[in-house]
């Protein structure tokens, strides 16, 4: 087995023992990059030197024993969404193509905090906007299972890196299923924590009501380590949660009996790809036999979540992005008549069509007169889907589904109609609204050997009961132990 193929607690042990040391472990990935990532194209910037700095930082810690995490020395990489100090980053737009934060965002500093190097910048979509890395104002990533189709979005870049072994591990965001959809279609874990559990503080806003930042990796127990990590109370994130943040990896017990899933009919609809409908109904009969039972429930407000998401989303980007009117940071337009004409040239200039396309969703659903019909409408359906996931959380303990309905699709596919983009989030976007945890953890292949996704919905809090669910059907599997041929 590489170096490069282990995951976070392998290789840890490798570094506690001295076997070997974050400098040649970070080389041994740096090597991996530029052997695969001209190919791959996971990410838009690489923090070669910074890199080295932190694993020779990391290698004093493991010689003398002080101050070591699972992640002291470990290589990882993170979507270029997150501010990081000195360090380019672009949320892969043109209008933040040379912004240069001068501050590190709250996981991004808890990352380094407890050891971890950071290899570079991951690619995306445009503000983490789209579902396959093609709204990326740069370039498309590949997904390393089949360079011909996408990895997935936005957080496309990270899941290719580490389903190319690029870092041990990555981080991305999910607004509407922006961690778990990539993670499924590249064969990796990805979580979305419960609203508020990690902090959103230096990580570039999208829709801040949905916006969460999450782990991705190899295996679950890697999943818990970087949880571990994130994790936890921050003042500077209003929506933050003030709650201890327990050890995640001692929910990893294998022991699943007497838990209740819940199998939501709304989820297993026409369209559902066939191999991925077998993969997850044989998931379904593993956690039987490791002793769980299995009910019917049902969410029936699912069929608005697509629609009350790309209001309510659209709303809040719109806001957002006010923002960026080259005045402050990013981007200005030159030879600007006056004030009005240098924002108008910026904006024109600066955003990519799918961006712009979501600013003016949003500013006329927000606009007086339309506000009742469709934000505050979308607003209240929003309360019936998180009201829908409370009710089914009285009768189980985690919600089982597929996290996309058809596996990674071709580049260019989808780009034509952005109804059909949308639709790939399908089973992901409800997750976000009601602010609830919810992981994808691979659970088969294709015929055509591309990876399929489980996905596993908690209650608000309760990633212990998601990452226990994962962990007993992954042990029971050998799926995380397949590594893409690149
Ligand atoms: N694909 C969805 C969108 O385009 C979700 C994106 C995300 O989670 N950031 O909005």
């Amino acid at each position: 087995m590489k170096l490069y193929n282990l995951t976070i607690h392998e290789l840890h042990e490798k570094l506690k023992k001295k076997e070997l040391t974050s400098l040649e472990l970070t080389e041994t990935f740096l090597k991996r990059i530029d052997a695969v990532d001209g190919k791959i194209k996971a990410f838009i910037t690489i923090t070669r030197e910074n890199a080295i700095e932190q694993a020779k930082e990391a290698d004093k810690k493991l010689a003398s024993n002080k101050d070591i995490t699972p992640l002291t020395g470990i290589p990882i990489s993170v979507k270029d969404i997150f501010c990081t100090k000195g360090i380019k980053t672009t949320c892969a737009s043109k209008i933040l193509s040379n912004f240069i934060p001068p501050y590190d965002a709250h996981v991004i500093k808890k990352l380094k905090d407890a050891g971890a190097v950071i290899l570079g910048k991951n690619n995306m979509d445009e503000f983490a906007m789209g579902s396959s890395t093609e709204n990326s104002a740069f370039f498309t990533t590949k997904n390393p299972w089949d360079i011909e189709r996408v990895p997935g979005g936005s957080s496309g870049g990270s899941a290719a890196s580490v389903a190319a072994n690029e870092c041990a591990a990555s981080i991305g965001t999910d607004t509407g299923g922006s961690i778990r959809q990539p993670a499924a279609l590249c064969g990796i874990v990805g979580l979305k924590p419960t609203y508020g559990r990690v902090s959103r503080y230096g990580m570039i806003a999208f829709a801040s009501s949905l916006d969460q930042a999450g782990p991705m990796t190899k295996d679950v127990t890697d999943c818990a380590i970087m949880l571990n990590a994130m994790a936890g109370y921050d003042p500077q994130d209003f929506t933050s949660i003030n709650a201890p943040v327990p050890d995640y990896t001692k929910a990893l017990t294998k022991d699943v009996k007497g838990l209740k899933i819940g199998i939501p009919k709304e989820y297993f609809i026409e369209g559902l790809d066939i191999d991925i409908e077998k993969s997850v109904k044989h998931a379904i009969d593993v956690l039987k036999k490791q002793g769980a039972s299995v009910i019917d429930v049902s969410l029936p407000h699912t069929e608005y979540a697509v629609a009350v998401y790309y209001l309510v989303a659209t709303a809040e980007a719109s806001s957002n992005l006010a923002r960026y009117d080259g005045v402050k940071y990013g981007h200005r337009a030159k030879d600007s008549k006056n004030l009005i004409d240098m924002y108008r040239k910026t904006r024109s200039d600066g955003f990519g069509p799918e961006v712009k396309r979501r600013i003016m969703l949003g500013t006329y659903s927000l606009s007086a007169g339309y506000y009742d019909a469709y934000y505050k409408k979308a607003s209240q359906v929003r309360t019936l889907i998180k009201r829908d996931f409370e009710d089914a959380f009285k009768k189980c303990d985690v919600i089982l589904t597929p996290t996309a309905p058809t596996p990674a699709f071709k580049i260019g596919e989808k780009t034509a109609d952005p109804l059909t983009m949308y639709l790939s989030d399908i089973f992901t976007i409800s997750c976000n609204l009601a602010g609830i945890p919810g992981i994808s953890i691979p659970c088969g292949f294709t015929k055509d050997n591309l990876p399929i996704g489980l996905q596993i919905l908690g209650k608000p809090l309760d990633e212990e009961t998601v990452l226990k669910v994962s962990f007993a059907y992954e042990q029971a599997t050998d799926w995380h132990k397949k590594r893409a041929g690149v």
